[in-house]
């Protein structure tokens, strides 16, 4: 009979390897277990509270996957894996054997970082860092909050899902801040000393936005060391710094997705260490770790990385189950950042797996260009569009 392989996760990196496994080898069964009917990708998540995007525009489901490509998508969670006997249990009480596993559990939070704050708190102080409700509630503050009111952003350090997301987001919020209520400031309390695209971001917001948003690294402040969450303030310089917010953002440090870490898949770590030639797990053989919850050399978190690293690990597996050796696998990333509609800025790079480790490609990729005219970021807004549509047509299409 058919290999099985059951992939974990419907997100970027889930879709995507359970649709290339079926495309790679058609005979093979394939199921995908995702608890969500509706997936929202968190990019474009940020248009939403810019308010020129709808959450219908980020909507995803998973109908082209079943009836399409064939797999076998069942609604539900995973709650225990078993690597020696090669199954897998869900909250629905199923349990399926499997011959290889790939896991797409995404990221989650560490609320424990930083006293006074639980996940609890998110119902009320926001993460917005995984895209659905808390998006929408998100959005929902920022439209009551009055004008001169004050956005604050906590930023986490790295590594973390999607570096530039955090400066995305201040800058849709300051887009709908210059329309809406523009007396109203944003704070961004950054727990790191620089960020993706900085340079771009910072000359794009003064040009748009004057100084409308502020950024304050970890040494001049931004170190969050306490949230009063009641009184939505963040504390910092041992209690010398309370900023108050009228909206907080507080995005917390991330680990990999709860049921990698149950499965001790990050062995002592919060990020799951995997062969990165094939994305296999270090720890439990037959079981491979893709998307935001590997460790990945350089590739960044991201939707694009997983997209990638989800097709690594599907080849990997069909040729290793045909006695084939791997792929030298080529990735790419690229992310798209809108400062206002009809700006944008992009970072772009190629990977190749050296020394055990995937590293940039030297001379590969970079960033948009320091100083270039309206119609070339005008250009790059398009792309944005082009890159959502076609990177979601890849993976739920
Ligand atoms: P996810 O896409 O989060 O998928 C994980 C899935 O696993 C979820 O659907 C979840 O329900 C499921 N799951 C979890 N636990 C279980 C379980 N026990 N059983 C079954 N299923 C489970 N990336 C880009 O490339 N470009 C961008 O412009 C971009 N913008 C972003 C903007 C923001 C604001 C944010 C927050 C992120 C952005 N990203 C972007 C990053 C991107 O969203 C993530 O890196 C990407 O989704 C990671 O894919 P993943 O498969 O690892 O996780």
């Amino acid at each position: 009979s058919s290999a099985h392989a059951v992939v974990v996760g419907g997100g970027s990196g889930g879709a995507t390897a359970a649709k290339y496994l079926k495309r790679f080898a058609p005979e093979m069964q394939v199921t995908l277990i995702e608890p969500k009917a509706t997936y929202y990708t968190c990019y474009g998540s940020n248009w939403v509270l810019g308010g020129h995007a709808t959450m219908d525009d980020i909507e995803q489901t998973y109908g082209a996957l079943k009836d399409r490509h064939g797999v076998n998508v069942v609604q539900d969670s995973v709650t225990e894996i078993n690597p020696e006997r090669r199954t897998v249990t869900t909250a629905g009480g199923a349990t399926m054997n499997f011959d290889r596993l790939i896991m797409s559990p995404g990221i989650d939070f560490r609320y424990d970082a930083v006293p006074g704050i639980t996940a609890a708190d998110a119902e009320r102080i926001p993460h917005a860092w995984k895209a659905g409700e808390q998006t929408v509630l998100l959005r929902r503050q920022l439209e009551a909050m009055s004008d001169g009111g004050v956005f604050v952003m906590v930023a986490p350090g790295n590594p973390f899902r999607c570096p530039p997301g955090p400066y995305e987001r201040a800058s849709m919020v300051a887009h709908y801040f210059k329309q809406a209520k523009p007396r109203s400031k944003i704070i961004i309390l950054d727990n790191k000393e620089n960020f993706s695209k900085q340079g771009l971001f910072m000359a794009g917001w003064e040009q748009h936005y004057g100084d409308m948003i502020e950024w304050v690294p970890s040494s001049e402040g931004g170190q969050v060391e306490e949230i009063d969450a009641p009184n939505l303030t963040a504390i910092a310089d041992a209690g010398f710094t309370r900023i108050k917010a009228d909206v907080l953002n507080y995005i917390p440090p991330q680990t990999a997705g709860a049921i990698a870490l149950q499965m001790g898949l990050a062995g002592d770590g919060f990020w799951c260490p995997v062969n990165q030639l094939t994305f296999e797990s270090s720890i439990h053989p037959g079981i491979y770790v893709i998307g935001d919850s590997s460790v990945a050399g350089a590739m960044p978190k991201s939707g694009h990385s997983a997209n990638n690293q989800a097709k690594v690990a599907a080849a990997a597996i069909v040729r290793e189950l045909s006695g084939q050796d791997p792929l030298m696998p080529s990735t790419a990333n690229t992310c798209y950042s809108l400062i206002t509609p009809d700006h944008a800025i992009s970072v772009a790079a190629v990977y190749a797996y050296k020394d055990g480790t995937i590293a940039a490609v030297e001379g590969a990729g970079g960033v948009s260009p320091a100083d270039a005219p309206a119609s070339f970021r005008q250009q790059e807004a398009l792309y944005t569009k082009g890159w959502y549509d076609g990177i979601t047509a890849d993976i739920w299409g």
